[in-house]
């Protein structure tokens, strides 16, 4: 894995500290799709969460894009996945999915194109919670 694909993806540094909870789930996504890799980094989405939030790419690591069946493949997996931890949201190409208002319109085209990815962000204590 490298984090070289971050030269074109102008945010904070990659990191793969997640909670124990988060990183089984991770690694459930990556047993089962041997093309993803993963990745969290710093203030992902916000400041305080990146330890709660993923991004799915291929196997070059953070930047380098996935494509549309391998992306949808990993979202219906990650829904299905039973038990806590919840998943909060889910953003894949222009859909939004969250977990108190199910599937809406994304309107970046921050996770199209050479960009494709999926990412992920689970609650940190349940529903409305917020990190410690
Ligand atoms: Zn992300």
């Amino acid at each position: 894995m490298s984090v070289t694909g971050a030269s074109n993806v102008a945010l904070g540094a990659t990191h793969h500290n997640w909670r124990p909870d988060v990183r089984r789930d991770v690694q459930q996504v990556l047993s089962r799709f041997s093309a993803l890799s993963a990745n969290t980094y710093i203030g992902h989405p916000w400041p305080g969460w990146d330890s709660v939030s993923a991004d799915f790419w291929g196997p070059a690591g953070r930047g380098d894009p996935i494509g549309v069946d391998l992306s949808w493949s990993a979202v219906r997996f990650l829904l299905r996945l039973p038990g806590k931890p919840l998943i909060r949201h889910i953003i894949v190409e222009h859909s939004l999915w969250t977990s108190y208002g199910g599937w809406s319109w994304w309107s970046p085209a921050d996770h199209t194109g050479r960009l494709r990815h999926v990412h992920v962000t689970w609650w940190p204590d349940g529903p409305g919670s917020v990190p410690n």
